[in-house]
């Protein structure tokens, strides 16, 4: 082996310069499953307000179950990517069942919703074609587009009259096809994207309309089936993609959803689905157990819509700022990041596990700390919530 003495002096300078920073993110060692409360390594108790646990479905019994049923009819893995011998029965249920609920023709599954974006563009458009993205899409949208070779606009955050500068833009640069792709939900503000006013923008300009759904599919809208349905076009989104990974079970995985000819070039172009092993039978089988109590019921989306409604007022009620909105992402702003790491820890310390966030993940001077609810979460909870968080507020000052 090469001396590297230097090379490795030269990481802990890295290092040593993100702690410095603030930026150095450490890792909590959780010791149960994930839930309403979870114990952390140090033995300690806590009721768990970030993950994006929305449906409570990643330690549901029939889930659990149903990937115990596949991990014994289908084995535990495949050892192959899709196109050799990754390919079971089950994936191409899993497939046809995310399609319909979804309400598109055909589905295609992927390692994560992170390939699922990063695969996306290069396979579809070229050198001639355009990319609208909103300029605080995910790391992994951007990440795809960078990979694509078509001409590229930004359009300011949720901006519809930026939105059609760059579609005015790109007509007069002669793009042959045009796609605007965005989050359907912001995880930062869970800002829920104007997909009524996109997609009239998009017909408006010939244009086709990409979603992300990774933090709505299953709960946004009356039966769960995401922005699309929450905003009023369901059935008229042309690119769909999500993951396994959040509401859907909590495992990984992700999809793209879309027209039958979409589909059917990526599993022909797309990378991280033609050199990447194949989902994991117990995922898809859990996932397609998944989408049977979504389908049967919507009892879990609606408990959500309540616990999210409940806390969002007794939050505000004791003193605090949020972002406003109806999603179970609560920024709680703090603004000032010292204050937001403070508020954190104290709350944790009074037995409530929620992250602050702060610069350079939110702009400077919007430092928050972000909660999710869950269905799994009841009343007792979030009361216990509310609480520690006017207890840590009131010794911080940060309410009255
Ligand atoms: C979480 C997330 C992803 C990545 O999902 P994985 O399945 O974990 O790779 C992609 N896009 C958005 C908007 C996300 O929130």
């Amino acid at each position: 082996m090469a001396d590297n003495n230097a090379f490795l002096e030269h990481l802990r300078t890295e290092l040593q310069g993100l702690r410095d920073a603030g930026l150095f993110k450490t890792e909590r060692v959780l010791s149960t499953p994930q839930g309403a409360v979870v114990r952390t390594a140090d033995g300690r108790e806590v009721i768990n307000l970030c993950a994006n646990n929305y449906l409570g479905l990643s330690s549901h019994p029939a889930v659990i179950d149903a990937a115990h049923e596949a991990l014994r009819t289908h084995g535990y893995g495949l050892s192959s990517v899709r196109f050799i011998c990754g390919t079971q029965d089950l994936h191409k249920a899993l497939e046809s069942r995310l399609a319909r609920f979804l309400g598109t023709e055909d589905a295609i599954l992927y390692a994560a919703a992170f390939d699922a974006n990063g695969g996306l563009f290069e396979p579809l458009l070229g050198e001639a074609d355009a990319i609208i993205s909103d300029e605080l899409n995910h790391a992994s949208i951007i990440d795809g587009i960078r990979l694509c070779k078509a001409q590229r606009w930004r359009y300011r955050h949720n901006d519809m009259a930026d939105l059609e500068r760059c579609l005015q833009e790109a007509a007069a640069a002669g793009a042959r096809f045009k796609l605007v792709f965005t989050d359907g939900v912001f995880s930062m503000d869970g800002t829920v994207a104007q997909l009524d006013r996109m997609r009239a923008l998009c017909d408006a300009h010939g244009a086709m309309l990409g979603i992300d759904e990774c933090h709505a599919t299953g709960f946004m809208g009356c039966t769960g089936r995401g922005t699309h349905e929450h905003r009023g076009i369901f059935g008229k989104v042309d690119i769909i993609t999500g993951t396994l990974g959040k509401a859907l079970g909590g495992a990984s995985g992700g999809f793209t959803a879309a027209r039958r000819d979409v589909v059917e070039l990526l599993r022909q172009r797309s990378r991280p689905y033609l050199f990447s092993n194949t989902v994991a039978p117990p995922i898809v089988g859990a996932s397609i157990a998944v989408l049977d109590l979504l389908e049967a019921s919507t009892a879990l989306r609606d408990k959500l819509a309540v616990n999210t409604h409940w806390f969002r007022e007794a939050i505000v009620k004791a003193g605090f700022e949020i972002k406003p909105g109806d999603h179970p992402i609560v920024p709680i702003m703090v603004y000032d990041a010292v204050k937001a790491q403070q508020l954190s820890a104290r709350v944790l310390e009074l037995g409530i596990y929620a992250v602050g966030f702060f610069f350079p993940v939110v702009p400077k001077g919007q430092a928050r700390i972000r909660v999710q609810m869950s269905a799994v979460h009841e009343r007792a909870h979030l009361e216990r919530a509310v609480a520690a968080f006017s207890q840590a507020g009131r010794e911080l000052g940060l309410v009255q």
